[in-house]
């Protein structure tokens, strides 16, 4: 499928971005890099005031024995972010290639059968994961044989760098401290006001990427069903000069997920080295502050991923070490974002890229690079039939009478 909703002439190419987190400078710095003139409101001050502020987190592949549509997808997001973190990104402060190592607890993950070969297509599963080696599993402080993969083409981002990164983009502006309220189509273009009335900005294009908060901008138009959710999540988190030598040389020397995620050494938002775990999912919450009983769930969550290593810990977790950061998801019944246009044909020019649920570091590099590639005529980065999952136009005629 390939939306067009717009027309492609040079003149049209200015859009209006509504988000500065993940997905709103994705998909502003691909259609900058390809001469559109782009404009990001935001209604915080800064970078990072939703869940893109989340201090680190993993890019990491999905895994089914059946290879099933989120796998795939999964892979070509996390192909894409790393491309990207490795072209704006610094290295070892930002982010690190340092593959990931699954704890498979619930035996659920199996790599699927078929293509292990030396000439499995380069995008197979089996040439991102393997499972994981006897020294993988041993350097991650777990007992031999506990079932695990190894993530190669993995690593730990922090996404506000990356998406500081993105808005850097010649040919992007940002506008922040602005809260858009209202949109309409006037005359061809999208014109975006404040609560007061007063004009944000207007474009042939207009894409809202305000994660849940994009629910109540969109919720007015008619037709309107894409099915937003908010999840809430929290991390715990410390610094490394509070451990002892003993626990320093406990911690693995690549991140580990399976049940939440554990990962060291990279920067915490108070500039020191730093270790991680997350993160908890609470359901209708639309609000995130930080909470002590998070903190209790994430210590349990260390223990049960790596139990050594949380047994070490058990200090850390005291309220004079403890750190932690909480943020909202925006999740969708089937984990797929939704991407380009919301309704061509009721809504020409009004796209969408929200919805990336607990997997925005792996997916919204890669639905930025779907949505230039829509309106520019490219070929797509990933399959046409796997484009269609994510195609925020799958909810149409889904509205649920009022
Ligand atoms: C605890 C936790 C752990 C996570 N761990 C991982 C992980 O390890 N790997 C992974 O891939 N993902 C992870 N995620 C998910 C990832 O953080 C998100 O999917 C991603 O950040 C979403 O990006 P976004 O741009 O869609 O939304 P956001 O980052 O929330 O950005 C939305 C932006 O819209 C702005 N906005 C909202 N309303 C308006 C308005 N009316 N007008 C103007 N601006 C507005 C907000 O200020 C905000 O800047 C985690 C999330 C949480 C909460």
């Amino acid at each position: 499928m390939r939306p067009s909703s717009l027309p492609a002439d040079a003149h049209a190419r200015q859009a209006l971005v509504i988000g500065a987190g993940l997905s709103g400078s994705a998909v502003a710095h691909s259609l900058a890099l390809r001469g559109w003139a782009v404009t990001v409101l935001d209604q915080a001050e800064g970078v990072g005031a939703g869940a893109s502020g989340l201090p680190a987190g993993l890019a990491a592949p999905h895994v089914s024995p059946d290879d099933n549509v989120l796998s795939r997808i999964t892979r070509a997001g996390v192909r894409a972010t790393l491309q990207r973190a490795e072209a704006l990104l610094q290295s070892g402060t930002d982010w690190a290639l340092s593959g990931v190592l699954e704890h498979n607890l619930a035996g659920k993950r199996r790599l699927p059968t078929g293509d292990t070969g030396p000439d499995a297509p380069q995008d197979s599963a089996h040439q991102c994961s393997t499972p994981a080696s006897a020294e993988q599993i041993a350097a991650a402080g777990l007992p031999p044989e506990t079932p695990a993969l190894w993530h190669a083409q993995a690593g730990w981002i922090r996404p506000r760098q990356l998406v500081a990164a993105q808005l850097q983009t010649p040919g992007v502006q940002v506008l922040w401290g602005r809260k858009a309220h209202t949109m309409e189509r006037r005359d061809g273009l999208w014109l975006v006001t404040d609560a007061q009335g007063e004009t944000l900005g207007q474009a042939p294009l207009l894409v809202v990427a305000s994660a849940f908060d994009s629910l109540a901008l969109l919720r007015p138009l008619p037709g309107f069903a894409v099915p937003l959710n908010p999840l809430r999540g929290q991390i715990s988190y410390g610094h490394l000069d509070k451990l002892n030598d003993a626990q320093r040389q406990q911690l693995p020397p690549f991140p580990v997920n399976g049940h939440g995620s554990f990962i060291s050494h990279v920067p915490t938002p108070e500039g020191l080295m730093g270790w991680f775990i997350g993160s908890t999912f609470e359901r209708n919450c639309e609000q995130a502050p930080v909470r002590e009983e998070d903190h209790a769930a994430n210590q349990l969550r260390l223990a049960t991923l790596l139990p050594e290593l949380g047994a070490a810990m058990q200090q850390q977790f005291g309220p004079e070490h403890v750190h932690g950061w909480a943020g909202l998801r925006c999740t969708l019944p089937n984990r797929l974002p939704a991407v380009g246009p919301i309704d061509s044909e009721r809504l020409p020019g009004l796209w969408l890229s929200a919805g990336m649920g607990a997997r925005g570091i792996s997916l919204a590099v890669l639905c930025g690079e779907l949505t230039a590639a829509w309106l520019c005529k490219e070929p797509l980065p990933l399959e046409p039939a796997l484009a269609k999952h994510l195609a925020a136009e799958r909810y149409i005629g889904k509205a649920k009478p009022q």
